[in-house]
């Protein structure tokens, strides 16, 4: 069975978790998009960890952990990745890199660091991991392929092909030193060393999976609203955040994908620029934040504090329907205990009309937020293990939001280890 795990709102809603803890029971845990760009984090057994390329199931030993063709690969980060694993004691992951997925390259970040300099004030808050210069170089089919990497004299042409465009930007654009096609071939012949070990044909290694009866997660990076199709275009990530580009970014059919959990979180957060209707701010705002995640709400790949609002019920609606979500994780909703009434967004104003629909950007920038309240359950509710053992006003706040983003939540996460999971039905 092919479960895919993803993000309903701006990313960090908690997939991590979720993640690592449903790997248990899974075979295989492919990453089918993104960078090392976002960060999953996870509290087990083996300690705190912030992973950003791996997929969330390397913490066990009888899980394979792909790398799916979707994926913007930097292969030196990855090879840091899994050795830094390795050096806080955590078994040695199995681990298979997809010979389709294209290679993150040096001048990316090169290019997002200039890019987001030249754009200054206007910039779209880019972690300057090379993403988006990534996924523009692949579908203007200048991206490298890491089957190319074991073709030498390919290689070597190539990198005089793709040197000869960009050193016009660098010379004329960004005043920059410019590339050396030798120089490029080298550092990519040592790039083919470090991955060697690890391609595969992952496409038909999960048919064959599938066949096998195998049960292999998709795992999600960032949220529906970072999609670039369906998101808050242009202040989105490069690549589809949705379960059905898993599909694509992994080599499997469409139709295989069963199950699509989306992880949805008690109040909402993000990171980075764009219109966000139920964001707060001030003391509320710090009081939140502080609180918030698993010691305060700052980005796992860039320490960035993140921006945080209510729950967003219009948002999150438009986000579980866009994933084709078929349950719910609900987390981090131990955090909200200390609030006398919690509120709630369940409607946007804009020009004066108030809708339950999501709307396309600029009309977005215009939104108010219509807030109900209600109210709050004035207690810690970590630990608790059984859904009827919550206090009323805390499965009344569920209940809410369950009927308000029309999708069933089947799991409630009570805290951020693997154990705080209250499974519903
Ligand atoms: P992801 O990118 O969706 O995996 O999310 P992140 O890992 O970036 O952010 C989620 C944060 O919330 C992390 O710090 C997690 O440890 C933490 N977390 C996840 N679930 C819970 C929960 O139920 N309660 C609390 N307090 N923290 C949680």
């Amino acid at each position: 069975m092919v479960r895919a795990i993803v993000g309903a709102n701006w990313g960090d809603e908690g997939k991590g978790k979720i993640t690592d803890m449903l790997a248990k029971e899974s075979d295989i845990i492919i990453r089918f998009q993104g960078g090392s760009n976002a960060g999953h984090t996870i509290i087990n057994d083996y300690g705190k960890f912030a992973l950003h390329l791996l997929p969330s199931g390397v913490f066990y030993q009888h899980t394979t952990s792909i790398i799916g063709n979707g994926v913007a690969l930097n292969i030196p980060y990855l090879v840091k990745e899994i050795q830094s694993l390795v050096d806080r004691g955590v078994p040695k992951p199995h681990i298979l890199v997809s010979d389709r997925a294209q290679i993150l390259m040096p001048y990316h970040v090169l290019f997002d660091t200039y890019e987001e300099a030249r754009l200054a004030g206007k910039s779209f808050g880019s972690t300057k991991s090379g993403i988006a210069p990534f996924y523009s170089d692949k579908y203007a089919k200048i991206g490298f392929q890491v089957s190319e990497l074991f073709d030498e004299e390919l290689l070597k042409e190539k990198c005089e092909r793709v040197c000869e465009i960009k050193n016009v930007l660098l010379e004329h654009l960004y005043h920059k030193p410019l590339l050396d096609p030798k120089e490029l071939f080298e550092e990519l012949t040592g790039y083919r060393d470090m991955i060697a070990p690890y391609v595969c044909d992952v496409s038909s290694y999960l048919h064959n999976a599938i066949k096998e009866g195998k049960n292999i997660l998709l795992e999600g990076q960032l949220g529906s609203l970072k999609d670039p199709d369906h998101g808050i275009y242009p202040m989105v990530t490069s690549s589809s955040t949705l379960a059905a580009y898993g599909a694509i970014g992994a080599g499997i059919a469409p139709y295989e994908i069963k199950n699509i959990t989306t992880v949805v979180k008690a109040y909402s957060s993000a990171v980075g620029a764009g219109a966000f209707v139920s964001e707060i701010f001030g003391d509320e705002a710090d009081e939140l934040r502080r609180r918030g995640g698993d010691g305060g709400e700052y980005g796992a790949t860039t320490g960035r504090p993140r921006r945080v609002g209510w729950f967003d019920a219009v948002a999150t609606r438009y986000g579980c329907r866009i994933q084709g979500t078929t349950e719910v994780a609900f987390t981090v909703l131990d955090v909200l205990g200390y609030l006398d009434e919690i509120p709630v967004c369940i409607g946007y104003e804009i020009d004066g009309e108030v809708t339950r629909e999501f709307p396309t950007t600029a009309k977005l920038e215009k939104a108010k937020p219509v807030l109900t309240r209600l109210p709050g359950w004035k207690c810690d509710i970590r630990g608790i293990k059984k859904y009827e053992d919550l206090p009323e006003n805390c499965r009344k706040y569920i209940e809410f939001v369950e009927k308000e983003i029309e999708a069933p939540i089947t799991m409630v996460s009570n805290g951020p280890g693997r154990e705080d999971i209250i499974l519903r039905k």
